[in-house]
């Protein structure tokens, strides 16, 4: 089965009712590759306001959910009220969230097992750190990664995986494609040997960091890289470019 392609735009803690009104305007206008599954992530406050505004063709994601129903949570958005809202996806996972807010591996595999068996779909996040890269324990951190999210969650059918190296976040250094392309097959060997065939044949792995309109088109030839999680770009009209990365 061939994987739709998909193309993720967080837009971390950024933009304001006017900027981000300007961003969906401007994707709605555009002519987005209909072979293109395209999702926005704006920040919690704006989800209802993007939700309203882009066309029904775009998704939108949270970046981030809680684990619980609702209830005595404050600060938290549970799974329902993304539901009421729309809002089909969520980022789960980032490494700005692992790292800044400490969540575990077993918080993020917690939350993303809490919100695909509630209807909501999820864009998890795995990758290292430029210390784990140059200790040659990249494959190693991913597959700890993926095992814990394995030990709790069963239908593997809404979850989309972001290979996001943390050296490449936010930072312009991309990995070349060879980079991105080794770590995402052996990420699909993980999911054969682990969990099915199917799942590893099935299952789409966008690469995230520092993906730009010049850098996309290269990246989305490889096999094995079935989209991209961006984010700074996300916030630019050459997003446009970055989602149609599959047109020639
Ligand atoms: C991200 O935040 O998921 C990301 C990949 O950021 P950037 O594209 O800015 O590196």
């Amino acid at each position: 089965m061939a994987r739709k392609f998909f193309v993720g735009g967080n837009f971390k803690m950024n933009g304001t009712i006017s900027s981000i009104t300007e961003i969906v305007e401007n994707l709605n206008k555009a002519q987005l590759d209909p072979n293109t599954e395209t999702v926005i992530a704006p920040p919690a406050l704006y989800l209802l306001l993007v939700r309203e505004h882009a066309k029904k063709e775009i998704g939108v994601a949270a970046q981030n959910v809680f684990d619980k129903p609702n209830g005595a949570f404050t600060g938290e958005i549970s799974v329902s009220q993304l539901k009421d809202s729309g809002i089909d996806w969520v980022i789960l996972g980032h490494s700005e969230r692992r790292t800044i807010l400490a969540e575990s591996d077993q918080v993020v595999a917690s939350k993303t097992k809490y919100a695909t068996e509630n209807g909501v779909s999820v864009i998890w996040c795995c990758g290292e750190s430029l210390d784990q890269r140059e200790a040659g324990k990249t494959l190693e951190v991913i597959a700890s990664q993926l095992a814990a999210l394995k030990a709790q969650v069963s239908d593997w059918s809404k979850i989309v995986i972001a290979y996001e190296p943390i050296w490449a976040i936010g930072t312009g250094k991309v990995a070349t494609t060879q980079q991105a392309q080794e770590v995402h097959a052996s990420i699909r060997a993980w999911l054969a040997k682990e969990v099915s065939e199917a799942v590893a044949d099935q299952t789409r792995i966008l690469y995230g960091g520092s993906v730009s309109e010049k850098n996309c088109k290269d990246l989305s030839k490889e096999k094995d890289i079935d989209g991209f999680l961006v984010g700074g770009a996300s916030l630019k009209p050459a997003f446009v470019d970055i989602i149609n990365s599959k047109l020639s």
